[in-house]
């Protein structure tokens, strides 16, 4: 991932590199490869917008202030624009401060939010707190005995519908799930949800209706970051559907150019909380933007 923009934006920096002097000009015509660059990895416009205007204002003044090696400080003031626009500090997850916590994931089918059960669960297992996958994911066949897999994998509790009993009714199994949870004072309730192909009212009203009967103290919109240019529409029709309170931007690892993951922070307000970068569960990390700028401007 961000091979080719990583390549461009510090081919756009060679030339400021070293320089004494810097005018307007260098300054505009360096933006404006940036700004090809990030529209070429797929980010959305309003991002490369608000991007390119922050850091014209401020490198104009570096220009101006004829301080020793302007463009240095060029380089400088992009990575610290990276680091805004991918959301800056890392935020500290919401858990409850009585009772089972509960995580709900929520995305398109084959974004990889079972996976990230899995990954959830192996994490906050290490973390010390005892977890109870739910399988609340009744569309896509095998996905119940999926996460019965990674659940085992992760070394948690699953909790899936007893054949006859609650089948087909993804509502039901959370709010049992949860209700077992509390009775057996389990920490954290991590609630798989069905996915689409594409964006489906009857899923987000299953999200919703879901999301209504437990009540997430975090509910983690998973975002495939392959999808290019359908990051921006995908991202926000689940943001006004469900809602979500933070992003996982998931198979980091491929060699997508980037842009889901340098957009939805911008177009939807909410913070990137976690990275998935494989199919193994320990494939997986804390978002961090300031490393993730590092890696684009490597
Ligand atoms: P779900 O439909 O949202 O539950 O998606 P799954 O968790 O089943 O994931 C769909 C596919 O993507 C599976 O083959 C996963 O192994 C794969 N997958 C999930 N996360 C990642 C990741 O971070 N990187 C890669 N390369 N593959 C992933």
């Amino acid at each position: 991932m961000f091979g080719n923009l990583s390549d461009r934006l510090s081919q756009s920096f060679k030339q400021l590199r070293g320089r004494g002097v810097l005018t307007e000009a260098d300054v505009d015509n360096t933006i404006g490869q940036i700004r090809r660059a990030l529209l070429d990895a797929d980010v959305a416009l309003p991002v490369v917008r608000q991007f390119t205007t922050d850091v014209r204002e401020k490198a104009y003044g570096a220009a101006r202030s004829k301080a020793l090696n302007p463009g240095q400080q060029v380089v400088r003031i992009v990575h610290d624009e990276l680091v805004e626009i991918l959301g800056g500090e890392t935020r500290e997850l919401h858990f409850a401060s009585r009772g089972p916590t509960v995580f709900m994931l929520a995305g398109l089918q084959g974004a990889g939010k079972t996976t990230l059960a899995g990954k959830l669960g192996k994490w906050l297992r290490e973390e010390g707190r005892s977890v109870l996958l739910v399988a609340s994911d009744l569309q896509r066949p095998g996905a119940v005995h999926q996460l019965q897999v990674v659940g085992g994998r992760a070394g948690v509790g699953v909790w899936a519908p007893e054949p006859g009993d609650g089948v087909g009714d993804p509502v039901e199994v959370a709010r049992s799930g949860l209700a077992h949870a509390l009775e057996s004072g389990i920490d954290v309730v991590v609630v798989d949800t069905a996915g689409r192909l594409g964006v489906d009212q009857e899923m987000m009203d299953q999200a919703i209706a879901i999301r209504e009967a437990v009540h997430p103290h975090e509910i983690l919109f998973v975002l495939d970051a392959m999808v290019g240019q359908d990051a921006v529409r995908t991202s926000t029709a689940f943001r006004d559907g469900v809602g979500f309170t933070g992003v996982v931007l998931s198979k980091l690892d491929g060699d997508a150019r980037g842009g889901a993951a340098l957009s939805v922070r911008g177009v939807t307000g909410a913070p990137v909380l976690f990275a998935s970068t494989g199919e193994g569960l320990d494939d997986f990390e804390r978002f961090h933007a300031d490393r993730m700028a590092g890696r684009i401007l490597d």
